[in-house]
């Protein structure tokens, strides 16, 4: 029988989740519902001193926003549960305990000093670093002394001699030999878990069948598959493991927050589409066999395969998500662009909500939709229509300045004033008849001035479509104020 395919994301969010993060969720996701298979989500949140509530319902509501949804874990629960592993600390002892009655654990009672002096050793003989067994086969009259002496243990994995191999989905045979594994640590003096024994408890406990998870984590498959032996489960039904390569920054190094925006809530609050980056992270790294750039979320469905991932290192490149991101802004309707705009413009006060400004926004969003990159870019180029007088931008007074500048606002005026009909057409015609035509002015020359009075800026949203919405009178007006 084949069994179901349960993947899992399992972040431990000290922050905000990042962009490596989201990659390898997104691939978790895309391998479950390619397969018909489950996504677990759990949270490794056993250090509650970095992993707060707050990062937890944070990370939550980015994996939703994402839409990115799993059959398990927080908030809908599921019959391998708790999700969390703070609520799980009892499993961990009792495993811990287990190892240790079945022989594959010991306590260990050396200080953190003892083992830095050891370690010191190690490095200026040029051994291998890593725990020397000191602890491994105490006798009782030598634990008793420990005890007596006040030391609590932690408790240790022992590592056998010998090498651990498996076939990375991704990486192919990868063998580690254990005289780079030392023994490790379980569980602390304090009795709390260490991620290797809770990672692979809960890999197992769970029904994991596939872990997809960050390169940074190859180096301890070893020790969690060392877990599984203890556990008593079949070398076949170990999880299938494939390590996702790193995603660099533009200079080569390992994507962080020295070279590069890590942070999801950062993209979200740019107006970074979910869908966005949802497209091209799955494309980083990851192709269906051909070169597209877009694709949708149930094409990747249809199309993700492990195997298809590159196994070097992806570059993250902000500009091409911009331009992914302007092409998804293109394509949403006008209704679902209003529905992700509008809290761009409340949040940055432009609106605050009534009836009226969302009409008139409605009515706008189609004259930028085309020159927009990034939602954000709404508070701007709708600012305008918000305000009583405009303010004219710093870099565009000096382009007022300019003689010519008045003369062109007078013969505007002088252009619009008599129009009993206020549409783009006759605008743009009653403007290039006294503008062009008549006083022979380059289109430059001729609407700057008239866009940087009537917007305030430069850069801004088509000039004609911009008047008609904004009404005669109030564009009226803002001419004249400079004129005046
Ligand atoms: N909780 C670990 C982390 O956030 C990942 C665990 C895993 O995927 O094995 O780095």
């Amino acid at each position: 029988m084949v069994k179901e395919v349960r993947t899992r994301f399992a972040p431990s969010p000290t922050g905000d989740l990042h962009v490596g993060n989201i990659r390898t969720a997104l691939f978790d996701w895309a391998y479950a519902r390619h397969t018909g298979g489950k996504l677990i989500f759990r949270i490794e949140d056993t250090d509650r001193e970095r992993v707060t509530d707050e990062y937890i319902n944070r990370a939550v509501e980015t994996m939703k926003w994402l839409g990115l949804n799993w059959d398990e874990g927080p908030e809908i629960g599921g019959p391998c549960g708790p999700y969390l592993q703070s609520q799980r600390l009892d499993i961990y002892k009792h495993w811990a305990q287990k190892f240790l009655d079945d022989g594959f654990a010991y306590k260990c009672y050396c200080s953190t000093e003892e083992l830095e002096a050891r370690r010191e050793k190690q490095r200026e003989l040029n051994q291998a670093p890593g725990y020397d067994g000191k602890c491994r086969n105490l006798s009782a009259d030598e634990e008793a002394k420990y005890v007596a002496e006040g030391r609590a243990p932690v408790i240790r994995m022992q590592m056998p001699a010998g090498e651990t191999r498996f076939t990375d989905l991704i990486r192919g045979e990868v063998v580690f030999d254990h005289t780079f594994v030392p023994d490790f640590v379980l569980m602390r003096a304090d009795g709390s878990p260490l991620y290797t024994l809770a990672v692979a408890v809960d890999d197992v406990l769970m029904k994991i069948t596939h872990v997809l998870r960050g390169e940074d984590l190859l180096s301890s498959t070893p020790r969690q598959i060392r877990v599984y032996q203890a556990m008593g489960v079949a070398p076949e039904d170990y999880p299938h493991f494939a390590h996702l390569p790193f995603v660099m920054g533009q200079d080569n190094a390992k994507l962080s927050k020295r070279n590069g925006e890590v942070s999801i809530a950062w993209y979200r609050e740019e107006g970074f589409l979910p869908e966005a980056i949802c497209n091209y992270l799955a494309l980083l790294g990851w192709s269906p066999g051909d070169d597209r750039e877009n694709i949708t979320m149930e094409e990747l469905v249809s199309l993700f395969n492990v195997e298809r991932v590159n196994s070097s290192p992806a570059r993250f490149d902000m500009k091409k998500l911009e331009a992914i991101n302007g092409d998804k802004i293109r394509a949403l309707t006008i209704d679902d662009f209003l529905k992700r705009a509008l809290p761009f413009l409340t949040s940055a006060k432009i609106i605050t909500g009534t009836d009226e400004e969302i009409a008139l926004v409605r009515k706008a969003l189609p004259i930028i939709q085309e020159r927009i990159v990034k939602l954000k870019e709404v508070v701007p180029m709708l600012g305008f229509f918000f305000v009583e007088t405009v303010k004219v931008e710093e870099e565009s007074v000096a382009k007022m300045a300019e003689e010519q500048a008045l003369h062109v606002l007078s013969a505007s005026l002088s252009a619009l004033e008599p129009l009993s009909q206020w549409d783009h057409e006759s605008i743009e015609s009653a403007l290039r008849a006294a503008l062009i035509e008549k006083m022979g002015l380059k289109p430059r020359n001729a609407f700057g001035p008239v866009r940087i009075a009537v917007t305030g800026s430069h850069i801004s949203p088509p000039l004609f479509e911009s008047m008609e919405l904004l009404g005669k009178e109030r564009s009226i007006a803002r001419i004249k104020a400079l004129v005046r």
